[in-house]
């Protein structure tokens, strides 16, 4: 094992709004209550730091930036690697939150991410963007040796958040999901409800990602072009999924919202069946819906939250049986300004991720 260095390169939030983070030399934290120190192998760059550059998440600054870790444990508590099954050289993508309080009303009787007094790492307090980090013992799960940092860093908050939105929509193998919006979740998440045996369908109006989904392995069974296909044209496609002497409504059984655009949430509602679910994991400042799609339609509809380390693990161990992989361009710290431009530019597709390797 390396000897852990008492300085280290880290990417910084000074000050909001901002257009790019301040590259610093800090210190390199040290190990306290339960949390483990990473050396980071790659951290990714989410929609979500953009908003924290562009100042929505309040005065927490001077912050470093990403809320996605994968790494290699260097410095752990004995007895806290005894409690948690972690060694030092462990290869782990961890969970954003730290400090959860164990004392609200979530923590004791429901799911600790929603911990109302939670910190978020890269959002509310210091993230991955760093040479090292702290994560917390429990929110680690240990990837496979095969399992790149580059693919495992965007599993900790893409590839989880997709993952337990379509485990809300809780369909059976053959019914149909539909994700609209086919970015960073949306490309996971077609792979992922596929290789659970559902069928597919991916709404997006941009021709780079529309393109790319088209290229996978586990690609949607229709592929909708929401810019060019009426919703009674995409309706179609949909119908012919259905098995032969299907009874029951036209449409699909549960759709998940990723795309921030409200035009894209009414297409993706008159696409989805009566008494269908509705998942929100997009975050755009405001909703508009008809009433008639609740009402009448009878829809329901969800949010849904990241996911815990049960989450995480499932997500961990789908996406390698199935060699599902997330179109990555990968950017070193030195190169943070062009990282970030990166996330404008027409065309892109697939995960930007800061790589350490
Ligand atoms: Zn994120
Ligand atoms: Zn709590």
């Amino acid at each position: 094992m390396l000897e852990i260095p008492t300085k280290m390169k880290a990417l910084r939030v000074h000050k909001a709004p901002s257009k790019h983070y301040t590259l610093d030399i800090l210190p390199v934290p040290q190990i306290s209550d339960e949390k483990v120190l990473l050396k980071i192998g790659c951290a990714g760059l989410c929609h979500t730091d953009l908003m924290v550059l562009e100042g929505s998440f309040g005065d927490n600054l001077p912050l470093i930036g990403s809320h996605e870790p994968a790494g290699t444990i260097v410095d752990l508590d004995q007895s806290v690697g005894r409690k948690y099954s972690l060694r030092k050289g462990d290869r782990v993508a961890a969970l954003l939150p730290k400090d959860v309080c164990g004392n609200c009303s979530d923590c004791k009787f429901g799911d600790w991410k929603h911990c109302a007094n939670s910190k978020y790492g890269g959002i509310t307090t210091d993230g991955y963007f760093a040479e090292y980090a702290l994560v917390e013992a429990k929110h680690c799960v240990i990837i496979p040796d095969e399992m790149g940092f580059e693919q495992a860093a965007p599993l900790t908050c893409a590839g989880v958040t997709i993952y337990t939105a379509i485990k809300k929509a809780n369909l059976k193998p053959g019914e149909i999901i539909a994700i609209s919006g086919l970015g960073a979740l949306g490309t996971l998440g077609v792979q992922m409800a596929k290789a659970q045996g559902l069928k597919v369908v991916g709404i997006d109006t941009r021709p780079g990602p529309l393109e790319l989904v088209r290229s996978f392995k586990l690609k949607p069974d229709v592929i909708i072009d929401g810019g060019k296909s009426s919703s009674e044209d995409a309706m179609k496609e949909i119908i012919k999924l259905r098995p032969e002497g299907y009874e029951g409504w036209d449409g699909v059984d549960a759709t998940i919202l990723t795309a921030d655009p409200p035009s894209s949430h009414s297409y993706a509602l008159s696409l989805t069946r009566r008494h269908g679910h509705v998942i929100l994991v997009a975050q755009p400042p405001e909703l508009s819906f008809n009433f008639k799609n609740f009402i009448f339609q009878d829809l329901t509809l969800s949010g849904s939250l990241h996911g815990n380390e049960v989450d995480l693990k499932e997500t961990v161990k789908l996406v390698y049986k199935h060699g599902i992989a997330s179109e990555i361009q990968t950017f070193s710290i030195d190169d943070h300004e062009k990282m970030v431009d990166a996330t404008y530019h027409e065309g892109r597709k697939g995960k930007i991720v800061l790589s350490f390797e």
